[in-house]
C-alpha cells in the first residue's frame, strides 16, 4: 500500500499492525521511489495534491483501490479507475466536526470583532468602544444545508443558547425534530436569521444560491459565514454588501477561486473574517479521515467489501 501527500501515518498503524498490509509512505509523487512502489502497490491513499490522471492508474497494475484521505475527489480520475475496476473511497465524515468548529470560530470571531480588535492591538492601538459586537445567545441561526457539518452546527449553536431554522429541502420534519431545529423556507431563512450559515455541497442547483437578491433580502445587522464551498456566494456582492453595510459582517473559509486572488473585492471588504480553507485543517481530523479511509480499503482488500465506493455502480 503507497500513501502520499502527507497522509497522517498514525491513522494507518491499525492497517500494518492488525491488516498485515506494508505501507509505504512517499509524499513527493514525483519521484522514481514512488513511481517504483506506485508499479507494485495494491492501493494508493492520496489526500489533495496528488494528480491520479489515467496515466497513474495505468502505471500501477495491481492496483485495487484508491482512497482519499478527506471528502473531493476531483484530484482522482474517477473514470479511468472504474475502467480498470479500480474502487475509489473518501472519507466524507472525518471532517466534519472540524468544519462545524471552524463555522463556529467565524460566527464568534466576525461577532465580536476579534481579528479587527486583534490586528488595532497590534498597530499600537486600544479601542474597546469601536469593537462592540453581539452575543449568539437568544438569537437566530438560519442554516442552508443541514447534513453532517450542519447538523453538527446545530448541537453546538443550541448549546450557545440559539434558535435554529433550516432550510434544506431534502431533509425530513423527523431528522429536524431530531437535531432540534425547525424547517424553514428560503426566504424566512434570508430574511429572519441574525446569523446565516451555509453547510450545502457545490451544484448547480447552489452555485450562487446566495447572490445579489439574497444578500439583500438578509437583515442589515444580520451576518453570514460560508465554510462550506466557494461558488455559492457571489462574491463580489458579499463585499458590495458589506462595504454598503447592508450586511453586518461575514466569515469565509472558502472561495470560488482558490487560493484567493489578489484583486479578489473580498481582500478590502470591511467587517469578514476570512480563513484559508481551513475547515477540515486539525491534527484530529486528518488523523480521523487517514483511519476512515484505511478501513475501508482494508474492508475492500481483505473482504471485497466495495458497496461504500463513490464508483461503486461503475465498478462491474
Ligand atoms: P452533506 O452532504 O452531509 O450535507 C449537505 C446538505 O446540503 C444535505 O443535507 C443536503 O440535503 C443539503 N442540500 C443539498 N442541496 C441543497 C440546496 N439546494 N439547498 C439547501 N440544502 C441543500 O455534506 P457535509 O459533509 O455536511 O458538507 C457540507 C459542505 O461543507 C460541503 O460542501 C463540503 O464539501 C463542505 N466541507 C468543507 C470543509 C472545509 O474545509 N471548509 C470541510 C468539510 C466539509
Amino acid at each position: 500500500m503507497l500513501a502520499t501527500d502527507g497522509v497522517d501515518e498514525r491513522g494507518l498503524t491499525e492497517l500494518e499492525q492488525h491488516g498485515g498490509f506494508l505501507v509505504e509512505s512517499i509524499d513527493d509523487s514525483s519521484t522514481p521511489e514512488f513511481a517504483q512502489a506506485l508499479a507494485r502497490a495494491h492501493a494508493l491513499i492520496v489526500r489533495s495534491a496528488t494528480d491520479v490522471d489515467a496515466a497513474m492508474i495505468e502505471a500501477a497494475p495491481d492496483l485495487r483501490v484508491i482512497g482519499r484521505a478527506g471528502v473531493g475527489v476531483d484530484n482522482i480520475d474517477v473514470g479511468a479507475a472504474s475502467q480498470h475496476g479500480i474502487a475509489v473511497f473518501n472519507a466524507p465524515a472525518g471532517n466534519t466536526v472540524a468544519a462545524a468548529e471552524l463555522t463556529m470560530a467565524l460566527m464568534l470571531a466576525v461577532g465580536r470583532y476579534v481579528t479587527e480588535a486583534e490586528r488595532s492591538m497590534r498597530e499600537g492601538r486600544w479601542e474597546r468602544s469601536r469593537f462592540v459586537g453581539v452575543e449568539l445567545d437568544g438569537k437566530t441561526l438560519g442554516l442552508i444545508g443541514a447534513g453532517r457539518v450542519g447538523g453538527e452546527v446545530v448541537a453546538r449553536a443550541r448549546a450557545f443558547g440559539m434558535e435554529v431554522i433550516v432550510y434544506d429541502p431534502y431533509l425530513t420534519d423527523e431528522r429536524a425534530k431530531e437535531l432540534g431545529f425547525r424547517l424553514a423556507d428560503l426566504d424566512e431563512v434570508l430574511e429572519t436569521s441574525d446569523m446565516i450559515s451555509v453547510h450545502v455541497p457545490l451544484t448547480a442547483e447552489t452555485e450562487g444560491l446566495v447572490g445579489e437578491d439574497a444578500l439583500a433580502r438578509m437583515k442589515d445587522t444580520a451576518y453570514l459565514v460560508n465554510a462550506s464551498r466557494g461558488g455559492v456566494i457571489d462574491e463580489p456582492a458579499l463585499a458590495e454588501a458589506l462595504k454598503a453595510g447592508t450586511l453586518a459582517g461575514a466569515g469565509l473559509d472558502v472561495y470560488e477561486t482558490e487560493p484567493l486572488p489578489e484583486d479578489s473585492p473580498l481582500r478590502d471588504a470591511p467587517h469578514l473574517v476570512m480563513t484559508p480553507h481551513l475547515g477540515a485543517s486539525t491534527e484530529d481530523a486528518q488523523v480521523r479521515v487517514a483511519r476512515e479511509v484505511a478501513d475501508r480499503i482494508r474492508d475492500a482488500l481483505l473482504e471485497g467489501e466495495v458497496s461504500a465506493a463513490i464508483n461503486y455502480a461503475d465498478l462491474g
